[in-house]
């Protein structure tokens, strides 16, 4: 049964050019590009701030942005324009400089080097001042709940917002909600989780503990290279009775702060980021975790022995719910193989990185044929729905692949094309899905991106 027959009744408050829904990497990357080629353009975000999982999830740091062998930067554009913000900030450490990994987490394996530790609070201000100068209009506390879809063509989207519900039209609609929800309302088809039983990857509550002694944590790591991840401090906490958290390993990072560290560590299983109560559920299981894990870190964890909670994340982290099945849909082969597509629009090098949909353990494998793979365009361009284009983690991929893409780098760099595209396709008068692909890679390449 419908509650309400929403989208015939709702006033059209606005009319854009490019209407973005989701205001984390993906849409920053696509709302900036999209104002800066021409078209105007409205930002959509649920909440009051920018960011993405990166404030709201508390996600840190940004993965590489360099090739798997860490010789040169992959990923540049506004994702760069970003990092060198926060860095002039003198919030951000340079990812050039992010190198020796140890020295940043005791996370040290292939494919970590030259993260890019930042403060979430910097981000919130530097993505709301590059978007505003790129001439967006940003439209926050803004619920997406429906698209709008005539004759197969996307024509609009609702939202719920504060003062009720409105109607948004738009010539081109990009969703970088992470969970494709303007692509599941509009019809687009969609998988979830692997093959066979559907099971997604665990969501994470992302936290953070202060007063943390930098030094004894990094002798630890330097005098035992053997115990990648801290595994076999979990190991003997096991014996010992003293850990009863499904997760293998602890991923510990540094924040830009001295004595400060990001906690990659709690882990919910069986829970689908599109459901109400799923999320409801997996919040309340994530706080009682960091409860017990900051004990735990305070007594095992060399250098953690004095260890203070600093802030849990508003919001769950979710690494997976929908992806699109779009015109190509990426997969494993392609990643590992290094695959390089003649409409390939952004560089990946981070591994797929798949936290085990039941246990504690996971697969971690990058591209081995060379030194990253592309993302093609046609992985960011929806079956059945025309003038809609699709970015960030929940792009045409498959659950391998996905773990792959899914990091935030890369769902800057997709945002870039997509924006981009978007902008070109009034342009040049064609629907998205025709787009000169060549011609975008080249306005891509003139604007600081690497293809
Ligand atoms: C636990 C965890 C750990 C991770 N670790 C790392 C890491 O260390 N480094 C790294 O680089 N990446 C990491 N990732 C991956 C990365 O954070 C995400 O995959 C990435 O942020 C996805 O970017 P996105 O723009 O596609 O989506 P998101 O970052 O999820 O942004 C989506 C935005 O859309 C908004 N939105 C969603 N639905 C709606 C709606 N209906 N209406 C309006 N707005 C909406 C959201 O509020 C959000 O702002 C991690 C992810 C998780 C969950």
């Amino acid at each position: 049964m419908k509650a309400l027959a929403y989208s015939t009744e709702v006033p059209i408050t606005a009319h854009a050019e490019v209407v973005v829904v989701g205001g984390g990497p993906a849409g920053i990357g696509s709302a900036i590009a999209s104002a800066r080629n021409g078209a105007r353009t409205i930002l959509v975000e649920r909440y009051g701030f920018l960011g993405g999982m990166a404030t709201v999830g508390l996600v840190g740091p940004f993965m590489t942005s360099w090739d798997i062998e860490g010789r040169e930067p992959i990923i540049e554009g506004i994702f760069k324009e970003m990092v060198d913000g926060m860095v002039a900030m003198g919030a951000a450490i340079d990812p050039a400089d992010v190198t020796g990994f140890s020295a940043f987490g005791g996370y040290h394996r292939y494919g970590h080097e030259h993260v890019t530790p930042f403060d979430p609070e910097a981000l919130k201000f530097v993505a709301q001042e590059m978007v505003l100068e790129a001439g967006v209009e940003l439209k926050l506390h803004a619920l997406l709940i429906d698209s709008t879809v005539h004759d197969d063509r996307i024509v609009g989207v609702v939202v719920a917002t504060k003062g009720g519900l409105e109607a948004l039209r738009a010539e081109v609609v990009i969703d970088t909600t992470g969970d494709a929800d303007v692509a599941a309302r509009a019809g687009v088809p969609f998988e979830k989780g692997r093959p066979g039983d559907g099971l997604m990857q665990p969501v994470s509550l992302f936290f953070r503990v202060g007063n943390v002694d930098d030094d004894a944590v990094q002798g630890y790591v330097d005098s035992h290279p053997e115990d990648v991840d801290f595994r076999a401090i979990v190991r003997r906490a096991r014996d010992e009775g003293g850990f009863s958290h499904t997760k293998d390993h602890l991923t510990l990072f540094r924040t830009p702060r001295p004595g400060e560290w990001w906690a990659n560590v709690s882990r919910v299983h069986g829970v689908d980021g599109t459901d109400g109560a799923d999320l409801t559920s997996a919040e309340i299981t994530g706080r009682r975790q960091v409860l017990y894990l900051v004990q735990f870190f305070r007594k095992y964890v060399p250098g953690f022995e004095d260890c203070t909670l600093i802030d849990t994340a508003p919001q769950i982290g979710v690494r997976e719910t929908r992806r699109i099945v779009g015109e190509y849909v990426l997969t494993a082969e392609d990643v590992l193989g290094a695959r390089r597509f003649p409409d390939g629009i952004a560089r990946v090098s981070f591994p797929i990185d798949i936290h085990d949909v039941k246990g504690g353990g996971g697969f971690f494998e990058g591209p081995r044929e060379g030194p990253y793979y592309t993302i093609p365009y046609r992985s960011l361009v929806p079956l059945r729905v025309e003038q809609l284009l699709v970015a960030g983690r929940c792009v045409s991929a498959t659950h391998e692949a996905q773990g792959s893409l899914r990091v935030m780098p890369p769902c800057f760099a997709m945002g870039q094309a997509a924006g981009t595209a978007a902008a070109l396709s009034l342009e040049t008068n064609v629907d998205v899905r025709n787009v000169d692909v060549q011609l975008l890679r080249r306005t891509l390449q003139d604007q600081g991106a690497l293809v």
